[in-house]
């Protein structure tokens, strides 16, 4: 792969050729949480300089990429592009050796969260919805005595992870058959953010989880990653279809039929835990109209304030 390193970020990411205006995508109509069909354009490009708008549902303050790269178009961006390009960002080498590190880091802090709830508890499968490498999963599994299976849709990382002993399945969970199994721990550890379709992977993950069961999801705060950077294009970026905040992951559990049991910030100060049991969906659940106004007011003030 090209290594990152060499020229200004603009170039490093420009000796990609990666040509984002050439590949399929399709336009967000209705809102994935709430439904509604109203939006505000907030920016035009993203952190690396391609032209992906994302916009802001009026009703309930859900920010997305619109329009959004196909399934399949993600398929191949995440087989071949994704880690290149985001070591092109960040100027090194970021790949499925060099994440390890991080991953193994990220596994025994966030197990320390996880584990007054999965002690003692007799559980034994655990899903890692999106689990790249393995590392967390492996780390989980032995940690709790409890089998691991992976879903990741970028081959080099599941090998990765069936070199570690796992189950793998390669795909997007949107499309992998898991036919009638259940789990009793399922995990999107920084994942959520890259899916196609939140509501409808939520909802296929409350089917797979046991009645007893747990989940555990994080989410990049997109109102901590604007604020950091005092830009909303710099946390908007096309691996990203979805940009969650507190009120509206919250939103999309209760919907789904999830009760948080545990919300935790990260020592990163960007990422937001939780952890949730199934309940029943309550499908009346929305981020208030006026944590909505609160948040376009922000982003506005962000978009034109001088940065403090
Ligand atoms: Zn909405």
């Amino acid at each position: 792969m090209t290594i990152a390193g060499s020229g200004s970020r603009a170039e490093r990411i420009a000796a990609l050729a990666f040509d984002y205006d050439a590949q399929p995508k399709t336009s967000v109509s209705r809102c994935n949480l709430c439904g509604g069909s109203g939006f505000v354009g907030l920016t035009h490009r993203d952190r690396y300089g391609f032209p992906a708008p994302a916009v802001c549902c009026s009703g309930c303050g859900l920010i997305v990429l619109d329009p959004v790269m196909t399934p399949a178009a993600y398929g191949r961006f995440y087989s071949g592009i994704y880690r290149p390009l985001v070591s092109a960002y960040h100027g090194r080498l970021i790949d499925a050796r060099t994440i390890q590190d991080e991953q193994r880091a990220y596994a025994v802090e966030r197990g320390d969260l996880l584990e007054p709830l999965i002690a003692g508890r007799g559980y034994k499968t655990l899903l890692d919805i999106g689990g790249s490498t393995g590392v967390v999963a492996h780390a989980f599994a032995s940690r709790f005595n409890i089998r691991g299976t992976v879903v990741d849709p970028a081959p080099l990382e599941t090998v990765e992870a069936q070199a570690l002993g796992l189950e793998t399945i390669e795909g997007l969970i949107e499309n992998v058959a898991l036919g009638d199994r259940r789990f009793d721990v399922v995990m999107l550890c920084q994942t959520i953010d890259h899916l196609l379709d939140v509501s409808g992977t939520l909802r296929r993950v409350r089917e797979l989880l046991t009645d007893g069961g747990l989940l555990f999801v994080d989410i990049v705060d997109v109102r901590a990653a604007y604020l950091r950077n005092w830009s909303i294009e710099e946390a908007i970026k096309i691996d990203h279809p979805y940009y969650l905040t507190e009120a509206t992951v919250t939103a999309y559990l209760r919907r789904t039929g999830f009760d948080v049991v545990r919300a935790d910030y990260a020592a990163d100060h960007l990422h937001v835990s939780y952890i949730a049991r199934p309940s029943q969906p309550d499908a009346a659940a929305l981020p208030s109209r006026e944590s909505v106004r609160e948040l376009l007011r922000e982003v506005r003030f962000v978009q034109n304030a001088p940065r403090p």
